[in-house]
């Protein structure tokens, strides 16, 4: 029988408001988790997005497929190479570090993003790599490819983010190679930068903006119609990562909007899913 996510969904509720949670994939794992549940859709659906990045082996299997296929493409872009020089363009959050204990912390709280408590989490340069990804990068700088990593963390977040990726070794893990936002979250002027000196082979990310500027503050409608237009280029030129806990996706929805009250976004949500 096919068991609704409907009906899971407030059993995952009952399970997070204990103190602590064994997850029965991960025998001895137990972790730190919400002592009180947010009282909203969207909240909770962070916490549900978290547990699944943080126990699933799906996840992993997810993350450790899309650098698996990066990779080959890598090799493919190797044996053709010619004229500029090769490079990446990689995102970093949720395409390579995992914030989603920052999700957690904040929907404790009842709280979403802000900047101030963002700001603390990317100075601890805490945040663990995911699957497969460390390795990839890895390999491409042995082949003498550079890496480019084009975040939205702004000016402020650097010296943490710099931190973090040096201590896990990331390669190209400097100045020269970390750009962050300085005016404007539109990554094409400084994806363009780039393409003034190297051949650029990939691009990974788990937002679409992070690949072309056809899905930046495009609606919902646009968006969609871009990724079919361009679907070949998934897994060949756009290498894409999972984060099912925040993204563009939710701006482009009709209807919402992140200054919304808790109350007024799940209004919104329901009303973008379908039932039967
Ligand atoms: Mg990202």
């Amino acid at each position: 029988m096919k068991i609704s996510k409907l009906y899971l969904f407030p059993i995952a509720l009952l399970m997070l408001s204990s103190c602590k949670i064994s997850v029965n994939a991960l025998e001895n794992a137990t972790i730190t988790t919400a002592t009180t549940t947010p009282k909203n859709i969207a909240l909770n659906g962070k916490i549900y997005s978290a547990v699944w990045q943080q126990n699933s082996g799906e996840f992993m299997a997810l993350s450790y497929q899309a650098y698996n296929i990066a990779t080959y493409r890598l090799d493919e872009a190797l044996k053709m190479k010619k004229g500029k020089p090769l490079a990446i363009i990689t995102d970093v959050d949720e395409t390579f570090l995992d914030n989603s204990p920052y999700a957690v912390t904040e929907s404790e709280k009842g709280k979403d993003f802000n900047d101030a408590t963002w700001a603390n989490w990317t100075a601890k340069a805490n945040a663990k790599a995911y699957p497969g990804s460390l390795d990839f990068f890895k390999y491409a700088a042995s082949k003498n490819v550079k890496i480019f990593y084009i975040t939205n963390r702004n000016e402020n977040d650097k010296a943490g983010t710099l931190k973090n990726l040096k201590d896990l070794g990331f390669p190209n893990a400097d100045e020269q190679y970390v750009v962050v936002r300085s005016t404007t979250s539109d990554k094409e002027e400084r994806r363009n930068a780039v393409l003034k000196n190297y051949n650029v082979v990939l691009y990974l990310g788990d937002n679409l903006g992070d690949f072309a500027n056809m899905f930046y503050k495009k609606t919902q409608a646009e968006r969609n119609q871009n990724v079919e237009n361009n679907a070949d280029l998934f897994g060949k030129k756009f290498i894409m990562l999972p984060n099912s806990g925040y993204g563009d996706w939710e701006s482009a929805m009709p209807g919402f909007n992140y200054k919304l009250t808790p109350a007024q976004k799940d209004s919104v949500i329901l009303k973008n899913v379908v039932g039967y």
